[in-house]
């Protein structure tokens, strides 16, 4: 089967993003709960099938591949996993496949991401502040993060910085936030906090719009709306005086599903058309199922006919999750 993957209202969907865990060392207040109880590890796919299961899309025309999680680089083998898919790029099958990471294990591993053709990574970093870098993420320590970045620009890596944007801490921070991205030659995206699983914390409190956000910026530097665009969710506008762009990504404030492209994978193998819809198809069953991917391309194209036009988060309902599922389960 080679025909490429559209969706019901004509989207040609070319992006795949493929959780290889619902695990992370970090708890962070907007994704996950303190206490959370992780998936038995009999329900994840196997590398071997996250292998497969990435191969079948790209023969139907997926050109970027993004690992993503939980935390990706803290699934055993992943590196493996990543030196495997590679051949995809080797031949020209894939255009690119990127990691969305919290920066943690980067330094251990952005040689080998490099050297597997790797050449972007996105790195979470919403403060530059070691005692809120430990409230937020619960656990976290942000020496190792900045040690990863570090690391992965000096192993050739272009390295993405994304900050979601949360009230009483990106307000402060964000001009450091933008100093250390500028210093850094890293792009920067601000998102705005989804209202995903229930994470133990006020999502209303946390929500910071970005429109305020960017007011902020203007007061201090000239902004300019940018032509700029790469398929995705981001908009982006240019500082003239630091000559840097930012991306806004504003899922609450503004849909961009009309133009949207990608579909998303668990680490159990549940296609979600939509981040914002509970509704997904289960390929796992199909892969199981068969040495052959009859029956795994037959559950694609099902799930991809069943992809909404849109999503519904309303930023004025935040208080209570629009879904159950968190963040981690998907990875963004
Ligand atoms: N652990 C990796 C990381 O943090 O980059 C990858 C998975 S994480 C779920 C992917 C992205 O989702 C991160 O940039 C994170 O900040 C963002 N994220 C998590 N929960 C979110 C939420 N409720 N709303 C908006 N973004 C969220
Ligand atoms: Fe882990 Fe990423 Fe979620 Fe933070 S945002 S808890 S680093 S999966």
């Amino acid at each position: 089967m080679t025909c490429v993957l559209h969706d019901g209202f004509g989207r040609q969907v070319s992006y795949l993003r493929l959780s290889v865990t619902d695990r992370c060392d970090f708890r962070c207040v907007y994704c996950m709960q303190e206490d959370m109880q992780f998936l038995p590890r009999k329900d994840l796919l196997s590398l071997e099938e996250l292998d497969r299961l990435a191969s079948a899309f790209i023969a139907r025309g997926v050109r970027k591949l993004r690992l993503t999680g939980g935390e990706p680089l803290v699934r055993k083998g992943v590196m493996g996993l990543i030196g495997t898919l590679s051949r995809h790029l080797r031949s020209g099958a894939l255009d690119e496949m990127t990691v969305t990471t919290n920066g943690t294990q980067l330094a251990r591993h952005a040689a080998a991401l490099a050297d597997s053709g790797v050449r972007r990574v996105n790195v979470s970093l919403d403060t530059l502040d070691p005692v809120r870098s430990r409230v937020l993420t619960r656990r976290g320590d942000l020496g190792a993060v900045l040690a990863g970045i570090a690391a992965a620009k000096s192993a050739g890596l272009h390295v993405k910085l994304n900050a979601v944007a949360l009230r009483d801490s990106t307000e402060h921070e964000i001009f450091d936030l933008l100093a250390f991205a500028q210093q850094g030659g890293h792009d920067l995206s601000l998102i705005e906090t989804m209202p995903l699983g229930d994470t133990g914390e006020d999502r209303t409190a946390q929500y910071l719009p970005l429109d305020r956000l960017r007011a902020l910026i203007a007061a201090r530097f000239t902004l300019r709306a940018s032509p700029h665009r790469t398929g995705g969710p981001a908009r982006y506008w240019d500082v003239l005086e630091t000559g840097q762009r930012i991306g806004f990504i504003t899922p609450m404030s503004s849909h961009f599903c009309e133009t949207c492209n990608r579909v998303r994978v668990s680490c159990t193998g549940m296609l979600y058309p939509c981040l914002g819809h509970e509704a997904a198809t289960d390929l796992r069953a199909a892969l199981r199922g068969s040495e052959s991917d009859t029956a795994l391309h037959r559950a694609i194209d099902t799930g991809l006919a069943a992809k909404p036009r849109g999503h519904e988060f309303q930023a004025g309902r935040l208080g209570e999750p629009a879904l159950a599922r968190h963040m981690s389960v998907l990875g963004g």
